[in-house]
């Protein structure tokens, strides 16, 4: 490994699981020291152990003003400063399939958790980071924050808007020397987005899973199921200094679906005008 971090302190809210723990992992191999904020302290804490020294695990609530500044506090306390905040902690809302069928019963949630809570923590880091040289802010959003679609509108809002405030801070704080940048993660397998497969017993969950990702890779260029730590090899990119010229930008890490569709239509048209003309 090139240690790419050493000598960095970095919090990453959500540590304990998914895209946040495939990070803390990275980034603690890449030779920083790792604040795990995290509101499950089971999993949270075991991490920490596993990891030894390097790792300090932190039951923190990312909606809780008062929690969030302890966090900042506490990574400086324990290991001397604070160059990285990867606000990475979000929720899914309630998968209702149409709007009309929504009863928005967590919208208020939704967005405590997955907008203010990254602008909680940016702007406590930030006043940390602005008398200490500076930092790096990552947001982890989503394509369903770039991209419109039907369902689940309250977390479609939330990662829309934290796109817009990740740039826009970006402007704001580049006068500190802060870079801030956002991660748009497509379709990852994780428990937020597993729909059903927990609790089945391990073959029939292995074929509900199959199935799932067949219906998000026939939407996706690169035929290949993303992975936590995709999104982290991408986070480690933007913290490092390697992208020192970066902010305000945000990064698909998703098979190519933003880019556009993969279906092959002109060949559909010509197949339909083909059999149109012999029928
Ligand atoms: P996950 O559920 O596997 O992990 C999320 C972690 O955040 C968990 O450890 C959970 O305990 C923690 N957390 C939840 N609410 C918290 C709170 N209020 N305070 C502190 N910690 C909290 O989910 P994941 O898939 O790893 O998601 C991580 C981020 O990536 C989220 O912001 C999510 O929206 C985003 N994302 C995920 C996908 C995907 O397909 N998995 C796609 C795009 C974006």
């Amino acid at each position: 490994m090139a240690q790419e971090l050493a000598g960095k302190v970095a919090i990453i809210t959500g540590g304990a699981g998914g895209i946040g723990r495939a990070t803390v992992e990275l980034f603690v191999a890449e030779g920083a020291r790792v604040l795990i904020a995290d509101r499950d302290g089971t999993a949270g804490t075991a991490l920490a152990a596993a990891l030894g020294p390097a790792a300090l695990f932190m039951a923190v609530d990312v909606a809780d003003r008062a929690q969030v500044q302890a966090m900042v506090a506490r990574a400086v306390d324990a290991f001397g400063g604070l160059h990285i905040l990867f606000n990475n902690a979000g929720i899914s809302c309630a998968p209702f399939p149409h709007f009309l069928d929504d009863s928005l019963a967590d919208f208020d949630r939704v967005m405590a958790v997955n907008l203010l809570g990254p602008m909680l923590g940016t702007q406590a880091a930030a006043r940390h980071m602005k008398d200490h040289g500076g930092g790096v802010i990552l947001n982890n959003a989503s394509i369903a924050g770039l991209l419109a679609g039907q369902a689940m509108m309250s977390y479609r809002a939330s990662k829309a808007g934290l796109i817009q405030f990740s740039k826009s801070v970006a402007i704001d704080l580049a006068q500190h020397g802060i870079r801030v940048n956002c991660l748009v993660p497509g379709h990852i397998r994780t428990s937020l987005s597993s729909f059903s497969a927990q609790g089945a017993e391990a073959d029939r969950a292995a074929r509900v899973d199959a199935a799932i990702d067949a219906v998000y890779l026939s939407n996706q260029p690169l035929k290949r199921r993303g992975v936590p730590d995709d999104v982290a090899q991408a986070a480690l990119f933007l913290a490092s200094d390697r992208a020192r010229q970066i902010t305000g930008i945000a990064m698909p890490v998703e098979g190519g679906v933003v880019a556009g569709d993969p279906v092959n239509h002109l060949e559909d048209i010509l197949t339909a005008r083909a059999q149109a003309l012999l029928d």
